[in-house]
């Protein structure tokens, strides 16, 4: 697996609306947690009544939404319609030419398109397509999609849409503005969110398509339901029209799940306050963190949350544990994810610069600690260390999720597994290593049980190592070569 190729990424779509660049620009800033490295935003002017033909405006670059978009490219981005991106890439991922939405002109007309996922057969994709003649211009898996398109013989996108999907393997919830249309279109497997909104008022209807829930709270949208696993949906002026992907050429476990929508959203990636796949965030965790105390009771003063994504599980902990919940931690709120900064150097001082503890509740006290979850267990060590530094006289560490012992091939950043601590040592060498006196995950049992679901459902890959589809897309490479 291509480390490039590992991207975290929230979409954004709108069709028919006045101010569709500036809510896409609000949408993006809502869901700038899912990537902070690049952010790009196209546009749908429909000018035909003056003679001419549709066209797009584009405006992209590499940084967070609010340094990236002045007010004079949103004046640029005219039209009705538009789609937005943000993204993170991993080391070498993060060039211009893979900034998001990626556009080209069909045969059909122009096309832009944003995609959070990861499709694991992109290499077998390239490959074939390349060897057929393809030019591609970045690194990432998504333009595949447009080559595809490109090659299929039907100028009716959503057909050659439809047809273009069977290929895929993976993990993809896409939103494609076309000069007449906004498609959303999410895997078999439905890995990541994707949910549909909408804005009425006296003189127009709007609709609305975001990665979660968060981005249409922000603007007003209200929440119409989820594009669901395997649904293509295409919105245009005329009408809204559902269809299905035809999984019949996929691989077997495909047919044996209902769907693998990521556990991981809920533990970490999604902002609390959204809806994913039909459940609150904020409670998901929060029933972590009940379930936790339930399985590893500890004697102590006080639970503390690593704040923010700490914050809803330790309130659960102490609920029902019934120890008095404070913030021990302080979080600068204007330093960003410092794990999502690539280089080990970064992150260490990171730790530091995002968290202060505060001696006057930790002092000479027992205290637990609740993390959403445990990485490469780096973060928790300086964060025991601070702890201690403050004059905590014990601390216990509890993780709101099981142990990560694999990588995420769907869309997730995790380091590869050698640098997962959890996939290399037992719970008691991860104990020393962290320096706390107490260490204890949430039970994979136990998080189904918060869950309310099981792996029938959701994908917990990097929890349990059961992926569930083959990492290589191998079985569908016939399907490929079929459809090239
Ligand atoms: P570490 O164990 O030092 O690698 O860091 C673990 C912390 O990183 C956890 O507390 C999470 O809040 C955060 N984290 C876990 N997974 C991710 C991810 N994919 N992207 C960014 N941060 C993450």
């Amino acid at each position: 697996m291509k480390n490039s190729w590992k991207d975290e990424c929230g979409v954004f779509g709108i069709w028919n609306h006045p101010e569709a660049a500036r809510l896409t620009y609000l949408g993006l800033y809502a869901l700038q947690h899912r990537g902070q490295e690049s952010a790009g935003i196209v546009s749908l002017e429909m000018t035909e009544a003056a003679g001419s033909k549709p066209v797009h405006h584009i405006y992209k670059s590499l940084g967070l939404v609010a340094d990236v978009f002045k007010e004079t490219h949103l004046n640029q981005l005219r039209g009705l319609s538009a789609i937005g991106h943000v993204r993170y890439s991993t080391t070498g991922g993060n060039l211009l030419s893979n900034v998001q939405p990626l556009t080209s002109n069909l045969l059909s007309g122009p096309v832009a398109i944003a995609h959070n996922g990861n499709i694991v057969n992109s290499a077998v994709l390239r490959e074939a397509l390349q060897r057929d003649g393809s030019i591609f211009q970045g690194t990432n898996d998504t333009e595949a999609v447009l080559h595809l398109l490109a090659k299929n013989p039907s100028t009716h996108l959503r057909s050659a849409l439809k047809e273009s999907l069977q290929c895929l393997e993976g993990a993809y919830s896409f939103v494609i503005l076309a000069h007449d249309r906004l498609i959303a279109a999410r895997d078999p497997l439905g890995f990541r969110p994707l949910v549909l909104g909408r804005i009425e008022n006296s003189s127009s209807l709007s609709y609305v398509v975001a990665s979660e829930t968060c981005a249409l709270d922000l603007i007003g949208a209200e929440f119409v339901r989820e594009i669901e696993p395997g649904e293509i949906l295409e919105i245009s002026s005329k009408e809204m029209v559902s269809e299905r992907i035809p999984t019949a050429a996929k691989s077997n476990s495909v047919s044996v799940r209902k769907s693998a929508q990521c556990v991981f959203e809920h533990v970490y990636f999604s902002r609390p306050d959204s809806v994913v796949f039909g459940r609150s965030v904020y409670n998901s965790r929060k029933r972590f963190g009940h379930q936790l105390a339930q399985e590893s009771q500890v004697e102590a003063d006080v639970v503390i949350p690593v704040p923010d994504s700490g914050v809803p599980s330790a309130l659960g902990y102490s609920q029902t544990s019934g120890i008095p919940f404070e913030f021990g931690l302080i979080r600068n709120h204007y330093v960003g994810r410092t794990f999502i900064q690539p280089g080990q150097g970064v992150r260490d001082v990171g730790v530091k610069i995002k968290l202060n503890p505060q001696p006057g509740i930790l002092k000479g006290k027992r205290i637990i600690v609740i993390d959403d979850s445990l990485v490469r267990g780096t973060t928790s060590q300086k964060i025991i260390q601070m702890l201690r530094a403050a004059g905590a006289k014990e601390v216990h560490l509890r993780i709101a999720s099981p142990p990560t012992v694999g990588p995420c091939y769907y869309g997730v950043d995790t380091p590869q597994k050698s640098e997962l601590i959890a996939s290399m040592q037992s719970v008691e060498d991860i104990r020393q290593f962290i320096g706390a006196d107490t260490l204890a995950y949430l039970s994979e049992k136990g998080m189904w049980k918060a869950m309310e679901g099981g792996p029938e459902t959701f994908c917990a890959a990097c929890f349990n190592g059961d992926y569930p589809t083959s990492l290589k897309g191998v079985e569908i490479k016939k399907t490929v070569e079929k459809n090239i």
